[in-house]
């Protein structure tokens, strides 16, 4: 094992989209080098240039920045270093572990064929030729891996992985266009960068037997394996688009918040006993890469949401009407100087049964209308003469309410329900319709309390007025 201090690194490919599984694997990479005291860093494997556009490699960034895992150090992009990578080939080929493949397309063709017949993997038959042999043409170059033994991956997930040599053929490390492959590439990158540990999914298990022998063909220490499960659906298959949200932004964009994400991400693979909720102070101090278990988790959406939920309860009202300020905008909902104060002022009346950030913003609205409200017509036609003198006797109660705070007015409600003889279901709904004009609304008290008085008050005479 390594002594060398901690450096971990995130390596995503860009898509397009972060995949919540690339979120996964970043959080544990970062909670492993914040508890180790380590370096966390990130490489963009950005070798298919196609897809590596500006806007895929920004997606990454504004992912990770999200989720508050950002790298310790300036991002490193794995085409740029592509000299670097021919030069550890040439390296290679001084130290006879690689050799150039003359094949022609044909041939190689021809020789997988057979190598399926015989049940063998791909020879080629330059991996020993005489160079006064070689031919004036282009060339591939591969490694020359073992032919027999073992390669063991010594996982700090899964426990030592043994591959038989003889399954594992010659990988190309150049192509004959001479760009370097992948496999080579994420190892001089590795290496260079200084990473000590390597956590990733473990798809990529097969390729760090690859890798092994890359290392050790240019005398390098190998880092630490530590291959997670992939992360399921709650069927158990593979996280698909049928499993609803896989990209990090679509998270965001469904209300939920990065905390509760890191929380949640957490819990996918590694825990801490039964504890459902934690700090990632607590997570740092507690992260153990040899305490994640290597079966695949699944996506619990209704532990999520409950997780969501907690943190939205716990979140500085005035982050909170920042975010759902702008889902308001989203919606086309025009905010007016002052409403991002009077959000922040009713969240902590309406946040308890929100489960994201959109209903939080639903959950707002009806502080945000203005004078006259529009009222339902079912509220208009249950607004008769009685009731309306019902709800004028209790406003006149209401303005003697000293402090307009939630008990005083509970108090308030309760009194006047009593000397009426009534119930509060007698005028409460009634009341909350004239409040909020429809919207959904927290307990009367606490939409009277977000409201203020004189809002509360003209909101009732309003409604008083339709008598007329
Ligand atoms: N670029 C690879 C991916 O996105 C990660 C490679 C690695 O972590 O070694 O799957």
């Amino acid at each position: 094992m390594s002594d060398r201090p901690v450096r971990t690194r995130i390596a995503p490919s860009p898509t397009g989209m972060m995949h919540i599984g690339t979120a996964r694997t970043a959080l544990f990479n970062w909670l492993y080098t914040r508890h180790t005291g380590g370096q966390f860093l990130l490489r963009v494997e950005d070798t298919d240039r196609e897809r590596s556009t500006e806007a895929a490699v920004q997606v990454i960034f504004d992912g990770l920045a999200w989720l508050g895992l950002e790298s310790d150090e300036p991002p490193v992009f794995q085409f740029a270093r592509a000299d670097r990578h021919r030069e550890a080939v040439d390296d290679l080929l001084a130290r006879g572990q690689a050799y150039r493949d003359y094949m022609l397309p044909q041939e190689l063709e021809a020789e997988r064929e057979r190598a399926r017949a015989e049940g063998r993997v791909v020879r080629s038959p330059w991996r020993d030729a005489d160079p006064a042999t070689w031919p004036a043409r282009g060339y591939a170059v591969r490694l020359k891996s073992p032919l027999d033994g073992e390669t063991v991956v010594a996982d700090a997930v899964k426990g030592d992985v043994t591959f038989q040599n003889a399954g594992l053929d010659d990988l190309i490390l150049l192509r004959t266009d001479g760009n370097p492959t992948y496999n080579l590439a994420v190892v001089v990158d590795d290496h260079d960068m200084g990473i000590t540990h390597v956590i990733r999914g473990d798809d990529h298990l097969n390729n760090a037997a690859r890798q092994t022998i890359i290392y050790r063909a240019l005398d390098w220490e190998v880092p630490v394996w530590a291959h997670l499960p992939l992360i399921h659906g709650p069927d158990g298959a593979k996280l698909s688009k049928r499993h609803g949200a896989q990209a990090v932004g679509e998270f965001d964009d469904m209300g939920y918040l990065p905390e509760t994400l890191r929380n949640y991400l957490a819990k996918l693979g590694w825990g801490h006993g039964d504890d459902e909720i934690f700090s990632d102070a607590q997570a740092i101090e507690w992260f153990d890469i040899r305490d994640v278990v290597s079966a695949a988790a699944r996506l619990d959406w209704a532990k999520l949401n409950h997780l969501n939920n907690h943190y939205i309860r716990q979140a500085d009202p005035a982050r909170l009407a920042a975010l759902v300020a702008a889902i308001l905008k989203s919606r086309d909902v025009t905010l007016r100087q002052g409403d991002e104060t009077l959000i922040a002022h009713t969240v902590p009346f309406v946040r308890d049964g929100a489960k994201t950030t959109l209903e939080l913003a639903d959950a707002v609205l009806f502080v945000l209308k203005t004078r006259p409200l529009e009222l339902p017509e079912k509220t208009r036609t249950q607004l008769d003469a009685e009731m309306l003198g019902r709800i004028g006797r209790l406003r006149t109660a209401l303005a003697d309410v000293g402090e307009w705070a939630v008990p005083p007015l509970e108090m308030a409600m309760r009194a006047f329900a009593d000397a009426e003889g009534i119930g509060m279901g007698k005028f409460g709904p009634q009341l909350r319709a004239v409040l909020a004009g429809g919207s959904p609304a927290p307990d009367l008290a606490g939409a009277m309390t977000a409201l203020g008085r004189d809002e509360s008050l003209g909101r009732i005479d309003d409604a008083l007025s339709l008598v007329t």
